[in-house]
């Protein structure tokens, strides 16, 4: 009877646990991908990565004699609507560790298995489970340095082989077309323009991988910081599609810091720190369901943050009229990315010089960002604006333009994505003004907007705010 191997967002058939349980029974294999309601929630950009990840994995399964059903509906539905049209005996999937995505396994696992179906989960997504890593009195982790010098000891296994082939079944089900499924559709910038930045499929990630390792990891420690800089590696966007494992990541990496001279080896493991930076925000979601929702810290509940608002607009349209935040702002809506320095900045700028709410950010980089992942960015929120666990404290506020003299001292990322004031401005300037919606009402030959809000002044409000609630614990 053939084993259903159900991908979600482990979008590879190298180190996929899942899949090689189902070869090793020896019975044909029919892959299948699920447009379920977790599809339906992700946001414009992340949903057009997704399908373009999709697309990859079913030619990599053409090639070892494969196919991907695509079938959209309630997972439970679709599954058992398989299992009735091919006779499956067994359903494997890898591990999720978000609320929603916990509650449906566990629903689908629970129905397959009262009737008589073989469902079983694996790991792979994380280089250890959340509930593996522990602190000494045995609970979860909340500070960061504890859990990696756990972690950074504990070897995550030798990653799994990719198959050259993949038995058959007899017959095929019917399976729906990508194209139908219209997965760009969201993206109103329009595809192309989010394509030209993408790097996509297994093959792509392994190069990726290969060429930090050779070209940017022995300065990785100096240059992480530097968004005018190609100084990191750029494997977010194909970690959170599961096109790369992050045990394949730790393995190679530990294999380039032996061979590798001490620069080296001084990268290598800054990078595997900030690697350990994904599991622990998996690690706290896991612990903690709602942080992608709810203060982690509750003391914050009453804080005087603005909800949605104009000035909230206009940091999302990239026209604050403050460089270094409308230059990161314009990189993301045109790339689907941003450097992380970049996205402490523009998130610290939202919740603190325009006190806003941390989830109106939140939710305007899960629509834009193609490396979308609902724990980092959860943590990469709630750290910066101060309510989260081993949070940056609230009165470190960032200043953008003392920021950008430091990280992008000649003003190259700035002149990357501002085009206004300059005569000959970059394609990558001028892409943004292309890309945006005509009703903004933008032009690149307009002068750029003065600041919206004087930094001092939005410092003094954010600081004020953050005195009267420590006033009232
Ligand atoms: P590298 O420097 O090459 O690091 C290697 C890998 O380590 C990354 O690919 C990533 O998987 C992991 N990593 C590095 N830094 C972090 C970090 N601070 N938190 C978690 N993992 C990290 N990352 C996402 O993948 N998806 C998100 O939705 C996301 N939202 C964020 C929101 C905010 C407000 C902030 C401050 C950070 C967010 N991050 C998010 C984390 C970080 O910015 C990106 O992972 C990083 O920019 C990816 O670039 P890279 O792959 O070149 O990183």
């Amino acid at each position: 009877r053939p084993v259903i191997v159900w991908f979600r967002r482990d979008l590879r058939l190298g180190d996929h646990a899942a899949l090689r349980a189902a070869l090793d029974t020896g019975q044909p294999v029919i892959p299948v991908f699920i447009h379920d309601e977790t599809v339906e929630a992700l946001g414009a950009a992340a949903r057009w990565r997704l399908g373009k990840s999709v697309e990859a994995l079913g030619k990599r399964l053409a090639a070892r004699g494969s196919r991907l059903i695509l079938r959209r509906g309630p997972a439970l539905k679709v599954l058992t609507d398989l299992i009735s049209e091919t006779g499956a005996g067994a359903v494997h999937w890898q591990r999720t560790y978000d609320r929603d995505g916990i509650a449906r396994d566990k629903a689908v696992k629970a129905r397959l298995t009262q009737s008589g179906i073989t469902a079983k989960s694996f790991p792979g997504a994380l280089l250890h489970e959340p509930w593996q890593v522990q602190t000494g009195s045995g609970g979860p982790y909340r500070v960061y340095s504890p859990f990696w010098r756990t972690i950074r000891g504990l070897d995550p296994g030798a990653p799994l082989p990719a198959p050259s082939r993949i038995p058959a079944p007899q017959d095929w089900p019917r399976s729906e077309h990508l194209d139908d499924w219209r997965m760009g559709q969201a993206l109103r910038r329009g595809e192309p323009v989010v394509a030209a930045h993408a790097v996509i499929g297994e093959d792509a990630a392994r190069d990726r991988l290969e060429r930090f390792i050779a070209e940017r990891m022995a300065r990785y420690p100096q240059d992480r910081d530097r968004p005018d800089l190609p100084g990191t590696s750029d494997l977010s966007e194909n970690l959170a599609w599961g096109e790369i494992s992050p045990r394949v990541i730790w393995h190679r990496t530990r294999a380039a810091i032996e061979e590798g001279d001490a620069a080296a080896a001084k990268g290598g493991e800054k990078f595997l720190s900030e690697l350990a930076w994904r599991d622990f925000a998996w690690h706290l979601l896991y612990h903690a369901p709602d942080m992608d929702r709810r203060n982690w810290r509750p003391e914050w509940d009453g804080f005087p943050w603005r909800g949605d608002n104009d000035d909230a607009e206009r940091w999302r349209r990239g026209i604050t009229g403050e460089p270094f935040v409308d230059a990161a702002m314009r990189q993301m809506y045109v790339t689907g990315r941003m450097h992380n320095r970049a996205r402490m900045i523009v998130a610290s700028y939202l919740t603190k010089h325009l006190l806003t709410d941390w989830r109106v950010g939140l939710a305007w980089f899960a629509d834009c960002l193609t490396d979308w992942d609902p724990a980092s960015n959860a943590m990469g929120w709630q750290w910066v604006a101060g309510c989260g666990p081993d949070a940056a404290p609230y009165f470190r506020v960032f200043n953008p333009a003392t920021q950008a003299e430091k990280f992008d001292p000649k003003g190259a990322y700035r002149r990357a994505w501002i085009a206004e004031g300059q005569k000959d401005p970059p394609e990558t300037a001028r892409s943004w003004f292309k890309a945006v919606p005509r009703s903004w009402g933008l032009s690149p030959d307009a002068p750029y907007p003065a600041p919206m809000i004087d930094l001092k002044a939005g410092r003094e409000r954010a600081l004020a705010a953050y005195a009267a609630r420590k006033a009232g614990e």
